[in-house]
């Protein structure tokens, strides 16, 4: 016990002295423990154990569509992310949901066609996700709660896994891990805006048109009845959010023809 307790200090001193700065999209400062590659291991395990325990829809047209849609926007990441290998799932689950995990891994569930209408909304979801992933969210989250239990849990299978000592253990539990421990919990305001922010840039790049991301917002809203939506919930001034998505689509109109003309075009039905 001593001794467990002893190593755990020790797994958790180096992981704060690995603690690096870092710069996301938008130019904020951020202090992130992980490395890249670590996350991403994590994402895939993650992403692999939702695909045991959820039901993958079965109309391949559907599938193919938001495949359509990922991929449109996976092609204006930077390079150094354009390079991970970007996989989606569309899982039969009404509820209006989407995520995207470090590692390049995109989840979208069927409830969300109810408010994502068109490919313009559907790349309002999976860019503002994709947003949150560039942007290094998810080692933000983590690193962040290094003082909670399940992330001193989470980071001595991480550092374990770096030093050699209980590789398979950290795979084994990566993705129950990855639930637990930070990437599903809400994001901060300051994350949200920001990945409305590099969600609307990316799909307008992509050639889909920015007024998307307003109407899917709304969609959302009305959705959201008695129970909001926990996007809308984790912002505490939804309008405020609407009024500022609108104003900055007004600029990204032109970004979005620019890319038009120079051949993204996506038809995504
Ligand atoms: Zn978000």
């Amino acid at each position: 016990m001593k001794l467990k307790a002893l190593l755990l200090g020790a797994a958790i001193a180096a992981a704060l002295a690995a603690c690096s700065t870092t710069t996301s999209p938008t130019g904020r400062r951020q202090i992130v423990g992980v490395s890249e590659a670590q996350l991403a291991l994590i994402g895939e395990q993650a992403f692999a154990q939702a695909k045991q325990q959820k039901a993958q829809s079965r109309d391949s047209h559907q599938t193919a569509y938001v495949g359509c849609v990922v991929n449109a926007i996976v092609r204006q990441l930077p390079a150094d992310w354009r390079q991970l290998r970007w996989e989606y799932a569309l899982f039969q689950d009404p509820e209006a949901n989407a995520w995207a995990l470090p590692g390049g891994k995109v989840g979208v569930y069927t409830g969300i066609f109810k408010v994502a209408r068109n490919q313009d909304q559907l790349a309002g979801v999976i860019a503002h996700e994709i947003g949150h992933v560039v942007s290094h969210h998810h080692n933000e989250r983590i690193t962040r709660q290094q003082g909670a239990s399940t992330g001193l849990q989470l980071l001595s299978a991480i550092v374990g896994s770096r030093y050699g000592e209980g590789v398979g253990n950290a795979v084994a539990q990566g993705g129950s891990i990855a639930a637990q421990a930070g990437f599903l919990l809400p994001n901060s305001r300051v994350q949200e805006s920001e990945a409305d922010v590099v969600g609307q840039q990316l799909m307008a790049k992509a050639g889909f048109d920015p007024r998307g991301a307003v109407t899917l917002w709304q969609n959302m809203a009305a959705a959201g009845g008695a129970r909001p939506p926990e996007w809308l919930s984790t912002h505490p001034d939804p309008a405020s959010r609407l009024r500022e998505l609108d104003a900055r689509a007004d600029t990204l109109v032109p970004v979005m023809q620019a890319a038009r003309r120079a051949g993204n075009t996506p038809r995504c039905q």
